[in-house]
């Protein structure tokens, strides 16, 4: 049911995420052990958390993937949920640690700061964020993967990160007041913590089974309104998300005559359309004739009528 190449698609961008991680991760090891320059070290530090975060997202999504079994009979994507709060739990520690440093260095401010080695690094990695953050946004949009769309979230903020660092740096230069380091550095770790805030919160409506967007539930009632005169109406309609997949329920209501062969034929050519807009979407279709009372089942929402 689940299509191979959204799949395919969300775990190269996890790979390309991971192997971007660990490539400026190495780098910024490196140059911090040769200038023994603390700045450039502590942030080669801050990569390897991005290597974990990218990590868990790309072990995530593998395991998305596999396919349902019988003691996930509605297959494990939601891990991918779960993958989005671990990476919101890392970026919230990144800027409870960011507001501490900011709040020490506004008490004690340093007499002097950053290296040119340092900013040369950090040009890079934001360059390097900046494509690969892009390249994971595009997927996570395509694939509407939780897990893929919080890790470019997470890349957003080391460039963000990285862009506070040179504004606080370039501020100190204009004006010789080390003050705007430590008060950009606060105000960054007052957004990671609203990122993080809002990753959780999106990871949230997943857990809750919130459902689609008005435009997605208007979108599926198109679908099965096309059918037009074959079918007499439809109601309890249900949406709700769990990975990169969306679970679709309703009841349908057919003539009472209608043979179940060609109820069924109805029932796989609203599946095969609702698929054809949203590859890993599993429907379940209860059909029953018209003259049911509808009031008398279902989740207290009245019949719509095609
Ligand atoms: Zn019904
Ligand atoms: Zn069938």
């Amino acid at each position: 049911m689940r299509g191979l190449i959204p799949a395919d698609l969300a775990s190269r961008a996890a790979v390309l995420s991971l192997a971007a991680n660990v490539v400026l991760m190495v780098v910024k090891i490196t140059a911090g052990l040769i200038t023994d320059s603390v700045a450039v070290l502590s942030d080669g530090i801050d990569s390897a958390t991005d290597v974990i975060a990218s990590g868990i997202v790309y072990a995530s999504v593998r395991i998305g993937a596999m396919p349902a079994d019988p003691r996930h009979p509605y297959g494990h994507g939601r891990i991918e949920t779960l993958a989005a709060s671990a990476q919101a739990l890392l970026i919230a520690s990144g800027g409870v640690f960011i507001l501490f440093s900011s709040v020490r260095r506004l008490l004690d401010p340093p007499a002097d700061i950053g290296t040119s080695l340092g900013l040369t690094v950090m040009l890079v990695a934001a360059l390097v964020n900046l494509g690969v953050a892009q390249y994971a946004r595009s997927v996570a949009k395509m694939t509407g993967s939780p897990a893929i769309a919080a890790d470019a979230r997470h890349l957003v903020t080391n460039i963000v990160q990285a862009g506070a660092v040179f504004a606080g740096l370039g501020l100190v230069a204009l004006t010789d007041e080390v003050i705007f380091d430590a008060l950009l550095a606060f105000a960054l770790g007052l957004y990671l913590l609203w990122t993080a805030a809002n990753i959780l919160w999106s990871a949230a409506g997943d857990v809750m089974d919130a459902g689609l967007t008005p435009d997605e539930v208007e979108q599926i009632e198109a679908a099965i309104r096309i059918e037009g005169d074959a079918i007499a109406g439809f109601h309890d309609l249900r949406t709700r998300r769990s990975g990169q997949s969306r679970h679709i329920d309703f009841h349908l209501d057919l003539p009472p005559s209608m043979t179940m062969a060609e109820a069924h034929l109805i029932t796989d050519r609203i599946e095969a359309r609702l698929r054809a807009t949203w590859p890993a979407s599993v429907v379940t279709i209860h059909t029953e004739p018209d003259d049911s009372n509808a009031s008398a089942h279902g989740y207290g929402s009245s019949r719509t009528m095609p």
